[in-house]
């Protein structure tokens, strides 16, 4: 039996964690089954390397990022293998290069596009404990790339489906996928499963425990996931295409504090002034999220929508530069607002849903300022000090918390 395993950064914090680790790999490997495992940076390594490159340069290159932020994950695996081999057991770290995982040219964000299983299948034969980078890639120019932040989930998925992995485990610090963070709602319910469709929304609208782009993978290739605690021996929740149980009405709570709102306002109401705006992000690869358009009145409408944090000073400034070719007359920003979701693969048949979510807000008395919906999730645009209390007033409001 092959098992992939991946462990995230709180689980290789300290020497303590890594011996941890270092003994839940070797429950498989004394079981007889091969093993391949994939590390995160330790603890808040990721970030403090963040904050090294602000003290130096506030416009950093994203090529100069990838090439640090990869280094993490290097000590991880080497600290992992030197762990192992002090226990008396074979084992080798290997980097991005060294694998060859090849991703898209793009630096920050880029998507795995081949992995070469020949170095980790012969280190197996080897009998080898195999102990691979996350969140690292390597493009056509034979530069470090990242994978996005919590992209190690996305590398251990992408292996387990290149290898044809019996068994795809990520270790985090909760011990599974739960109704709501279970930081920020104290009586969120932990899933015993969830489907691929759900927890793609989930973590596509903010609940971190999966890199959205791993369950992307893990559905593609029918990659059943289970995510549990490294730190306890609970059951975990299992991440897979159908669940035996009837279809939840609401299987979640998500919040996403990284979010802008921009408002281009006085836009001409004529055809093909939408598609200039949207145009002009997206060429310039800024994603839109929610968009709302106001009724125009006296020729012209206005056109809110939201960004990523990371890109708000990036529009901002094409917005500025373009007013004149927009047929606008001015624009507002907001980085103070958060999106929070609900989602649930039972509500496309409940028209009720919605309601009660403005409900349970209004009981809270948070004031939304955008809704979008789609078949299993519906958004709303609060102020960023309401979202965790939009998250646990709607938590509650559902009765999530008790099953
Ligand atoms: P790792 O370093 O192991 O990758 P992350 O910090 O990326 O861990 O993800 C785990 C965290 O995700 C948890 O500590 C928890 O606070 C957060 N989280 C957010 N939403 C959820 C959810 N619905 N279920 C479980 N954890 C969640
Ligand atoms: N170390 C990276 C991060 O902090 C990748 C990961 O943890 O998955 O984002
Ligand atoms: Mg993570």
């Amino acid at each position: 039996m092959l098992v992939v395993k991946k462990f995230g950064g709180s689980s290789v914090a300290n020497k303590d964690r890594v011996f941890n680790v270092a003994n839940r790999i070797l429950e498989d490997y004394k079981a007889g089954h091969q093993v391949v495992v994939v590390l995160s940076a330790q603890g808040d390594t990721t970030d403090e390397l963040l904050a090294k490159v602000a003290e130096i340069n506030d416009n950093p290159s994203k090529r100069e990022m990838d090439m640090l932020l990869a280094t993490g994950e290097q000590q991880s695996v080497a600290l992992m293998a030197l762990a192992l081999q002090a226990l008396g057991y074979p084992a080798v770290s290997l980097n991005a290069f060294q694998v060859a995982m090849n991703t898209s040219r793009t630096y920050g964000n880029a998507r795995l596009k081949e992995i070469n299983k020949d170095r980790i299948e012969m280190e197996l034969e080897r009998k080898n404990i195999v102990l691979v980078t996350g969140f690292q890639g390597i493009n056509r120019y034979e530069d470090v790339t990242t994978l996005g932040r919590g992209g190690s989930d996305t590398t251990a998925v992408a292996l387990a489906a290149a290898l044809n992995a019996d068994k795809c485990e990520i270790y985090t610090d909760v011990d599974g996928v739960y109704t709501a963070d279970p930081r920020i709602v104290k009586d969120a319910h932990k899933l015993e499963e969830i489907t691929y469709d759900e927890m793609l929304e989930l973590a596509s609208l903010g609940a971190k425990v999966l890199h959205n782009r791993s369950v992307e993978l893990a559905k593609k290739y029918n990659v059943e996931l289970v995510v549990r605690s490294s730190l306890t021996q609970a059951e975990g929740t299992i991440v897979k295409e159908e669940c035996k149980m009837e279809k939840m009405l609401v299987s979640g709570v998500a919040a996403d504090k990284d979010v802008a709102r921009i408002a281009v306002i006085g836009i001409q109401d004529r055809p093909g002034k939408a598609f200039d705006l949207f145009s002009l992000l997206s060429k310039n690869n800024i994603s839109v999220d929610i968009i709302l358009q106001s009724i125009g009145r006296d020729g012209t409408k206005d056109i809110t929508f939201t960004v990523a944090k990371g890109d708000l000073q990036d529009a901002i400034k094409l917005i500025e530069s373009n007013l004149e070719h927009l047929e606008a007359s001015s624009f507002l920003f907001d980085d103070n607002v958060a999106k929070v979701s609900v989602v649930g693969a039972g509500m496309a048949s409940n028209a009720g849903v919605a309601t009660k979510m403005f409900e349970a807000l209004y009981d809270a008395d948070i004031n939304i300022h955008m809704i979008s919906t789609s078949e299993i999730k519906i958004s709303v645009l609060v102020s960023e000090k309401d979202a965790d209390d939009a998250v646990v007033a709607i938590h509650d409001h559902f009765k999530l918390g008790v099953r």
